[in-house]
């Protein structure tokens, strides 16, 4: 009976010590989210020499640092990759399958996050309708809410709509982004609330971006020093409406006008600057991190792609632009280390995609590298069902390298969309630029464990995605942008190549070299905050990272 007892109590000892463990869980104060949209991972090194110490150094020395980070799936585009690291899944998973994409149910384009359902708040812009809807799964930022009885606070903002609204999901307190044209201020959407909270409005009415838009772009450093890049006058950048050349000083007073006005500033550094602001303004009037919850801010730079994309990965606008965003993560660090202490607070940085050199410079170092053109390709299709079911409509949408077969015209002529696309399918593969064409069956019915055809597969939804998908080759982008500047959105390593960095409480200082996913970010963050991952969640725990 003695030694029953013992045991017994013995045992309820454990117990109530692994429930001790469990129960004290030792939060950051604040995690914030770094997004930075369209940062490959080699600006890191590759302007490593002229960042300051206190900026993507200080989070490399002092941070976690994963040096072989991917995006697994396609299309690497914005709205799917803010989805993706904020629920720890791809869009077969979150159903944020592009920017925009094809909605077979409705037989037309969509945009991810409109929602005529709700109102534009804080603008006259009636079209600013935006909510998370479409996006299906949680996000770690909600499973944090959820976790505190929905106490802590979750802020997300960003220059573009999309990437303020996926990271915020469906419980966010607020998700902010900008508006320009003659406006330049902050807005959101019915669906978070119906008036601006004051401090949106005070900030809104500092005109912050007239501030900025009074200077020049000119670079930070006198221009010759600007070693990592290729020269300023070349032939593959884009220039601004008012512009002969690509080249600096942009004279921003001079161009705004014919440039969309404050819509200007999102192609600038100055992009950054004005976020970080807004990011400030956000700790203070939420007193984010000054409560007994963890809260979120959520924070993407999204000026690095409007200039990316005019300007392209080699040019001397991106080497100042990061020169400028490093001087801004060291601020935003130090202004963290002030508000909150040392410590107190945990980040991660990482990027939306990446992003391709101007195939027309890839071609002028004899790099594979091209334009295909989507409306020649839109033809041979028609003319490919002409030939072989005698209708030129059998195809209905093309979109981010997905085919979209016609249900209707299908069955009126008795065909099988399995059997249709699979012979369709035998024939594109020899069109010039396809390099892997795959049927909707072939994603249903095979486990693709790598390489390319994995990432089709995850990026692949069974209920949105068309009939058949493409795979250009290397180094292709759309004609679209066959005159200057480039894209992203393929899945080859200068697209999916991106920072992870994790930094502050909870993380150790150190680097890996091991390939992981940017599916892994919120189920780190959810362990690192012990709570719920979110509900679809593919990633692992990127655990070496962790204290
Ligand atoms: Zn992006
Ligand atoms: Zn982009």
């Amino acid at each position: 009976m003695k030694k029953t007892l013992f045991v017994l109590s013995l045992l309820l000892s454990t117990i109530q010590v692994e429930a001790q463990e469990i129960t004290t869980v030792d939060r950051p104060k604040l995690v914030v989210g770094i997004i930075v949209d369209q940062m490959r991972y080699d600006y890191l090194t590759r302007f490593y020499d002229r960042y300051s110490e206190d900026g993507f150094k200080r989070i490399l020395r002092e941070g976690y640092n994963f040096e072989n980070a991917h995006f697994n799936y396609v299309p690497t585009v914005t709205a799917v990759g803010h989805a993706s690291v904020y629920t720890g899944t791809t869009g077969s998973g979150h159903g944020i399958i592009a920017n925009d994409w094809y909605d077979k149910y409705k037989g037309k384009m969509i945009y991810c996050v409109d929602d005529f359902d709700y109102q534009a708040v804080g603008t006259e812009k009636i079209y600013e309708q935006k909510s998370p809807k479409r996006l299906m799964a949680t996000t770690v930022t909600d499973e944090l809410r959820m976790s505190q009885n929905m106490g802590g606070k979750t802020i997300a903002i960003g220059l573009k709509d999309r990437s303020a609204v996926l990271p915020g999901g469906h419980t966010s307190n607020g998700s902010y982004w900008f508006v320009g044209k003659e406006e330049g201020s902050f807005i959101t959407s019915s669906y978070y609330m119906e008036s601006l909270p004051k401090w949106v409005n005070d900030f809104n009415k500092k005109q912050w971006p007239k501030k900025y838009m009074k200077n020049d772009w000119e670079t930070l450093y006198p221009i010759k020093s600007y070693k990592a890049s290729i020269a300023d006058d070349n032939p593959y950048e884009g220039v601004f409406i008012g512009e002969e050349k690509p080249v600096f000083p942009h004279e921003l007073k001079k161009l705004s006008e014919e440039n969309g006005h404050f819509d200007l500033i999102k192609e600038t550094p100055y992009g950054n600057s004005l976020l970080k602001e807004f990011a400030f303004a956000a700790i203070e009037g939420e007193e984010l991190g000054k409560r007994d919850y963890t809260d979120f801010l959520a924070i993407s730079f999204s000026s690095p792609d409007y200039i990316g994309h005019k300007y392209g990965p080699d040019s001397k606008e991106i080497e100042d632009t990061y020169l400028r965003l490093d001087l801004e993560v060291a601020e935003l660090l130090s202004y963290l280390d002030k508000e909150l202490g040392k410590g107190n607070y945990s980040l991660f940085l990482t990027a939306d995609h990446a992003v391709v050199p101007v195939p027309a410079y890839l071609k002028s170092l004899k790099v594979p590298g091209g334009y295909f053109d989507y409306s020649k390709f839109r033809e041979y299709l028609d003319n490919l069902t002409s030939e072989y079911y005698q209708v030129s409509h059998l195809v209905e949408n093309v979109s981010n390298n997905q085919i979209f077969l016609n249900r209707a015209v299908l069955d009126s002529l008795k065909l099988d969309a399995t059997v249709v696309a699979e012979k369709l399918s035998h024939e594109i593969i020899n069109y010039n630029g396809i390099y892997r064409v795959v049927t909707a069956k072939t994603l249903q019915t095979t486990d693709f464990q790598s390489g390319i055809l994995n990432y089709v597969q995850n990026g692949y939804n069974q209920k949105f995605s068309g009939d058949i998908m493409m795979v250009p080759n290397p180094g292709i982008i759309s004609t679209y942008h066959e005159n200057s500047g480039t894209t992203h959105g393929s899945g080859y390593a200068y697209d999916t190549h991106v920072p992870i960095m994790f930094f502050g409480k909870g993380f150790k200082s150190g680097r890996s070299k091991d390939y992981v996913e940017i599916i892994d970010i919120a189920p780190t963050i959810s362990n690192l905050l012990q709570i719920s991952f979110p509900n679809s969640a593919t990633g692992k725990v990127l655990s070496d990272a962790l204290r």
